[in-house]
């Protein structure tokens, strides 16, 4: 049996990491982290942190492919309603990772009980298919942990927040470039990693012009659109639908998480 601490990079899964050393014994503890090669380089530095203060190795995961890869195999852009690099790059390889008996302990809030029972049914559904059945666990959820706890948690063993958190972005995924996120999290990050939104654009139209079809990320509008209407100050519409999306991507299945 092992315990497998799915650690995204943010904050709340590796309060994950702080549960599982003090509840099981160490040799059974694995901090597994999918990595999906759009990361910033802060949040190495905040899962290495991490390793070190528990003298214990992350087990980084992945086949090498990046969400831009996908893109042109898949012969689509990935966006919020059609997340697949979450499930190829994070869900898909952590479902095969398990093994029968392994608990998996995932960082989801007391305010997102609907993604727990979610992940629950994903998890049931895999387990009766692999015919390997693990046990999930959500320690924040179980021990009433809130942000402010976890904050105060992290001072306490004097590591430094990702990055992004101190930029402003609510999850440290995907460098803040990622194509579940909506209108709003791109302006920010125009405005704070303007190299990273460029290079997101340059992803975009590359697929645009390889598929020869009018996809974006964003539902009605390309990146360069929008940074270009930014940039002539033109008023921005936001569809309110699209543009409150703050879930950690942690690669629920199927085609949302
Ligand atoms: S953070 Fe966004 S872009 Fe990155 S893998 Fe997850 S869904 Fe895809």
């Amino acid at each position: 049996m092992r315990v497998i601490v799915a650690l995204s990079g943010g904050k709340a899964s590796a309060y994950c990491a702080e549960y599982a050393f003090r509840n099981y014994e160490k040799k059974d503890i694995v901090l597994y982290f999918n990595d999906t090669k759009w990361e910033h380089p802060d949040l190495y530095r905040f899962i290495e942190d991490l390793a070190k203060y528990y003298d214990h190795p992350i087990t980084y995961d992945s086949d090498g492919r990046s969400p831009d890869d996908l893109f042109f195999k898949q012969k689509a852009l990935a966006n919020n309603r059609m997340p697949f690099c979450s499930r190829i790059l994070k869900a898909d390889r952590l479902q095969n990772y398990y093994v029968d008996g392994d608990i998996i302990l995932f960082g989801i809030g007391l305010d997102e009980m609907h993604r727990a029972s979610r992940l629950v049914s994903a998890y049931q559904r895999v387990a009766v298919k692999r015919k390997a059945y693990p046990k999930i666990k959500f320690p924040l959820i179980e021990t009433n942990t809130t942000s402010t706890d976890i904050d105060q948690w992290l001072e306490s063993i004097n590591i430094i927040q990702p990055y992004l958190y101190t930029l402003g972005f609510t999850h440290n995924n995907c460098s803040g470039g990622c194509v579940r996120a909506g209108k709003r999290q791109w302006i920010k990050l125009l405005e704070t990693l303007p190299d990273v939104y460029r290079q997101r654009e340059e992803i975009e139209e590359k697929v645009r012009e390889y598929l020869r079809k009018d996809v974006h990320i964003l539902k009605d509008t390309t990146l360069r659109n929008l940074r270009l209407k930014i940039e002539s100050q033109i008023k921005i519409i936001f569809d309110d639908d699209t543009e409150n999306i703050s879930t950690e991507c942690i690669g629920i299945c199927n085609t949302t998480n």
